[in-house]
């Protein structure tokens, strides 16, 4: 039975050899030093001893009769519960060693006869040390995989949890910003007082306001939920959506455009055309007072990846808020001073992290912004 006193955490050891004083002399140089040991004459013995109580080492002599030690150890690498165990072949001087059979059989180290106490014990250490750090790196590894597969899950769960409760937002909301824009239509029929209508603005605004944040939220949500396949994706015609979706803002702004001949990129095209919308976007929002926006959109290859850039002249970035824009609600401005909701960037983020690039910014306050992202060349 295996002992879990404190003395034999050291190690279990099982020694096979056919020689009774070598085993002898072994087991008690080894047993002195509180490894707990295990004992066996021959190798049908010693897989035995191995199935019934699997040691953390054995000590392998190579000759032996019938099963010498190079079959012992090719017979423990096929057994699941013995495969893993580390094999020190022990080999007398006047014996020819065949060192490359015996680590191509699976051995890890060998010690010849006569032993030295002190060689013996160190081989020991070094091997069981190994074994220890094997195990807790495969500990390790298999509660990362769970961590990992919970952390998946959970987001999973609170992107499903968003889609839901904005979906669910969105029809009361409509019937609220519905009667006060009847309502502002319709005033001369009911007599609706100048005073009232001051308060019923309000609740127009702040609906809408809402509106956009909701639909915003569930666009960050179905980055995880609402997948489409990776296709091969021409960026100029995306570019070229973009532009045609914005166009109101180009104007408004008095924007200037310029772009460079864009690849095309293996991706989801939904997501990608959203990407561009959000960052060529925010290019025209975040423009200087008085300054209209000058906007370069770029693409270079590097390192087998396509790197894009959108480039704006506008009111830039603080060099220490660089990462903090990328999370959810994140905003270094009041709605007052410009509208949004902090979401654009962190979906943008959440995108690239799909498609396996990075994204980052560059930027100088008072002379303008670079966003960066890469993307998979296909
Ligand atoms: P929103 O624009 O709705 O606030 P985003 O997630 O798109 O949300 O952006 C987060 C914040 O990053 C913005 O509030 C703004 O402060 C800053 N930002 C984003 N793009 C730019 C830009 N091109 N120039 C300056 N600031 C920017």
């Amino acid at each position: 039975m295996k002992s879990h006193s404190a003395e034999t955490e050291k190690g279990n050891l099982l020694i096979v050899d056919d020689t009774p004083d070598n085993l002898r002399l072994l087991s008690a140089t080894l047993g002195d030093r509180n490894y707990e040991v295990q004992c066996a004459i021959n190798g049908k013995l010693a897989l035995m001893a191995v199935k019934n109580n699997p040691p953390d080492l054995i000590l392998l002599d190579i000759k032996m009769p019938q099963m010498d030690g190079y079959e012992v150890c090719s017979t423990l690498k096929t057994m699941p519960e013995a495969a893993e165990i580390p094999v020190i072949f022990l080999s007398a001087l006047d014996d020819v060693l065949d060192k490359v059979k015996a680590f191509s059989v699976g051995g890890v180290d060998y010690i010849t006869k006569p032993f030295q106490v002190e060689e013996v014990l160190a081989r020991v250490e070094n091997q069981l040390t190994i074994r220890r750090l094997q195990r807790q790196l495969k500990h390790q590894n298999s509660r990362l995989k769970q961590l990992n597969e919970d952390l998946k899950r959970s987001n999973q769960e609170l992107e499903q949890f968003a889609y839901i409760v904005s979906h669910d937002l969105q029809q009361p909301l409509q019937t609220i910003t519905g009667f006060a824009e009847l309502m502002l239509a319709l005033k001369s029929q009911i007599q609706f007082e100048e005073e009232a209508e001051e308060y019923v603005l309000p609740i127009l605004d702040e609906g809408m306001r809402l509106q956009e944040l909701i639909k915003n939220l569930l666009h960050y949500s179905r980055v995880g939920t609402k997948r489409h396949p990776f296709e091969m994706a021409d960026c100029n015609v995306l570019l070229s959506e973009t532009l045609a979706n914005l166009h109101l803002a180009i104007a408004e702004s008095g924007a200037i455009i310029n772009y460079d001949e864009l690849p095309t990129v293996f991706g989801d095209r939904v997501q990608l055309g959203q990407l561009f919308q959000n960052l060529i976007g925010n290019a025209l929002k975040y423009q200087r007072p008085g300054v209209p926006p000058k906007v370069t959109i770029s693409a270079v290859k590097k390192d087998e990846m396509w790197q894009f850039g959108i480039h704006d002249n506008g009111i830039g970035i603080p060099a220490e808020q660089g990462d903090r824009i990328f999370q959810i609600f994140q905003r270094l401005h009041t709605s007052r001073e410009y509208p949004g909701n902090g979401i654009g960037l962190a979906i943008c983020r959440k995108i690239i992290d799909r498609h396996g690039g990075r994204i980052w910014v560059e930027s100088e306050v008072g002379t303008g912004t670079s966003f960066y992202f890469t993307l998979p060349t296909g």
